[in-house]
């Protein structure tokens, strides 16, 4: 793709379906874990179920398994992109 500033992945902060994080940590035993079609262990990452898009103002990211919005970047609303940077910060302070 042009235009994009690296097609390295550079990411420093996972998203996540907080739905999805709370099943992970509140499974304890074999059972729990299959019941929500999981392995002991698994990690957030292999537990998601994301769909990734654009959408007509941007790109949004959705948990399947929970019918959920993860994040929805509007490029038209600037405010709100900044302010989810700023949080993002702050959160890693
Ligand atoms: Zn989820």
């Amino acid at each position: 793709m042009s235009g994009i500033a690296s097609s390295k992945n550079r990411i420093h902060t996972f998203l996540h379906c907080e739905i999805c994080l709370a099943e992970l940590k509140n499974a304890k035993t074999e059972e729990d874990f299959s019941l929500i079609g999981a392995v002991a262990g698994e990690s957030p990452m292999s537990y998601s179920r994301f769909e990734v898009g654009w959408t007509n103002n941007g790109f949004q990211v959705w948990c399947t398994r929970h019918n959920q919005n993860i994040i929805h970047i509007d490029f038209d609303n600037t405010d709100e992109l900044k302010k989810l940077e700023k949080q993002d910060k702050k959160n890693r302070l």
